[in-house]
């Protein structure tokens, strides 16, 4: 087992609070929603509580709120849902490349299945896209813009406010994934200008295979699971009761501790940097430095070296961390995102991720900081591209 857990953009572990809330929900409390007895109607009232401290950590209303099996389903409904309700108006989308996987997938089907176009807009070399370049790719028949609040792989916090003015002032509907923004920055939709919004409960210490869609009243959506009238029509399914209660626990966990968890975090990753930048050389921090940059995440490249080689040595000192991202790892190609702000192919191998959260310490970074240098130096010695 790994003792030192440095993989908090992969998933979180579940916090006792959270586990102490569904715990009724997967014993006792078994009834299905829908029922008009009140078995039925004491998860009922369980699952609409929870919608009210979902909608209320990001400033939304109940009924905006459509909870999903997941950050990877809410980001398919709000970009299918949207462009399917609304093709007859125009089958154009813009989206950038350092999306995550369940936006860019989505995006490719649509162009090889369904005749929609997709503009991939470049970001520069921190990871950020220019709300300009947002506004030059808006076209007469631009139905639907989805741009991240912030990435995942290198912590870029992308200028969302801005973009989503540039897209109001047209008649585009703006879908933002904030799955790894959600307890780290203040998310309020009303003052980030947003129709739709993604969330998910694993990465904030909640259960995993849940998550929610926020979208704005009035926004068209073909609901991606038909079925019987749950979610208002929008998202068939029986609830996951248990699951939903967990989830809104975390939210309100996450909303209600944002500033203390975010000095926190901070901290940390300010010292992880410097710690890296100061001990060894040739390397490259991903993304940007500071307030634009999530507080938990660090990223590096290190040159002449795998990224996988390090993952296996740090694995042997008992810390997880990861190579780009979980969702890529296990293929060989490079992460899109390192390529898409301008590294090599090589460069980009040898990166590595490590994500802090509320449950690490200061030891655990200062020992880190400690045996790193060894790890590189060592996988170094044993490359054909370094010379010392
Ligand atoms: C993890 C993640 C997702 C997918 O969420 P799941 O709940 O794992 O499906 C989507 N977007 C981003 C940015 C993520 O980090």
């Amino acid at each position: 087992m790994n003792k030192i857990y440095l993989d908090h953009a992969a998933t979180t572990p579940i916090i006792p609070e959270v586990l102490a809330a569904m715990e009724p929900y997967l014993k006792d409390y078994y009834g299905n929603p829908s029922s008009v007895y009140s078995l039925g109607q004491r998860a009922a009232h369980a699952v609409s509580e929870a919608r009210e401290k979902v909608a209320r950590a990001i400033g939304a209303k109940e009924e905006e709120i459509i909870f999903t099996s997941g950050g990877s389903e809410a980001d398919n409904t709000a970009i299918k849902g949207v462009v399917f309700a609304l093709q007859n108006k125009g089958k154009h989308i813009v989206t950038s490349k350092i999306e995550h996987p369940a936006i860019l997938s989505t995006c490719e089907q649509l162009e090889k299945h369904f005749g929609f176009e997709v503009t991939y807009l470049d970001v520069d070399k921190e990871g950020f896209v220019d709300p300009e370049d947002v506004r030059k790719a808006l076209r007469q028949d631009t139905i639907l813009v989805s741009i991240m609040l912030a990435n995942n792989e290198i912590g870029t916090i992308e200028p969302i406010k801005e973009i989503s003015r540039i897209v109001k002032e047209r008649d585009i509907y703006f879908h933002t994934d904030a799955v790894q923004a959600m307890g780290q920055i203040p998310i309020d939709v009303n003052e980030l200008g947003i129709d739709l919004l993604s969330l998910s409960s694993h990465k904030i210490n909640g259960p995993k295979g849940m998550g929610a869609l926020y979208v704005k009243r009035g926004v068209k959506l073909l609901p991606l699971i038909a079925g019987g009238a749950q979610e208002r029509n929008r998202r068939a399914g029986t609830e996951n009761v248990a699951g939903i209660v967990g989830f809104a626990k975390a939210m309100e966990l996450a909303s209600e501790k944002l500033e203390e968890n975010v000095a926190f975090l901070r901290k940390l990753r300010n010292k992880l940097i410097n710690g890296i930048e100061k001990n060894i050389d040739h390397v490259i921090l991903n993304g940007p430095r500071d307030e634009h940059r999530l507080p938990n995440n660090v990223n590096f490249s290190f040159r002449y070296i795998e990224g996988e080689s390090i993952l296996l040595n740090l694995d042997m000192l008992g810390i997880a961390a990861s190579s780009g991202s979980a969702c890529s790892s296990g293929s060989l190609d490079p992460s899109h995102v390192l390529l898409a702000i301008g590294h090599s192919h090589e460069t980009a191998h040898g990166s590595l991720r490590l994500s802090l959260g509320k449950g690490n310490t200061e030891e655990e970074i200062d020992y880190v900081i400690d045996i790193l240098p060894g790890i590189i130096n060592k996988i170094r010695e044993m490359s054909p591209l370094y010379e010392g």
